[in-house]
């Protein structure tokens, strides 16, 4: 059976020059690549005590809530601005390529509950730093963080410290 690496396709240049896209349809496209990367994922979590997994739209959605759900935890997704129909919370933050807003529902976490936040990759980190601050406005504890990629050299998990960071691929 290949790696898990052999399944991520490298795009150079995308979406600007200079860039090396990393996708992860070439890992969810084939069915041992899938199987492999929720099952690395889960391994770095399946002990840990949590309640709840929190995921960002779109590709946090694909890996958190197989998690969720192998785990028997709750999902809660983290949307753009505007997709949420209930009260929500949100935040702005700053993109490897722009700026964006996220929101989540304001009764979504419970004071107190120990969340484990997903994405598929941790670039800049500003995604997933303003991931946090939502969690812990609604009084959530961030008890871990997952990616199943890390470009380090963009040094996100500076913008991370203080809190558990683990990823199964990375990437100089
Ligand atoms: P950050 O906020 O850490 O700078 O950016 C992370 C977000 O951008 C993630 O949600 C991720 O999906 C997306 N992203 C940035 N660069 C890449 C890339 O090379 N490959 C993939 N798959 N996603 C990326």
């Amino acid at each position: 059976m290949k790696n898990l690496e052999s399944y991520v396709r490298s795009i150079p240049d995308f979406p600007e020059p200079g860039i090396i896209f990393r996708d992860v349809t070439s890992v969810l496209q084939d069915k041992d690549g899938l199987k492999m990367a929720i099952d690395s994922m889960q391994e770095l979590i399946k002990d840990l005590d949590f309640d709840v997994i929190v995921g960002p739209e779109s590709r946090g959605f694909i890996f958190g809530v197989p998690l969720a759900y192998n785990l028997n935890k709750a999902f809660i997704p983290v949307r753009k601005k505007g997709k949420l129909p209930c009260e929500t919370i949100s935040m702005d933050y700053d993109l490897e390529y722009g700026k964006a807003t996220i929101e989540v529902h304001k009764d979504a976490i419970k004071p107190g509950q120990k969340v484990v936040i997903v994405d598929d990759l941790i670039a800049t980190g500003g995604t997933i730093e303003a991931i946090t601050k939502l969690v812990e406005m609604l009084g959530g504890e961030v008890v871990k963080i997952i990616f199943l990629m890390e470009l380090k050299g963009l040094k996100g998990r500076e913008k991370l410290s203080g809190f558990d960071v683990e990823a199964v691929i990375q990437y100089e």
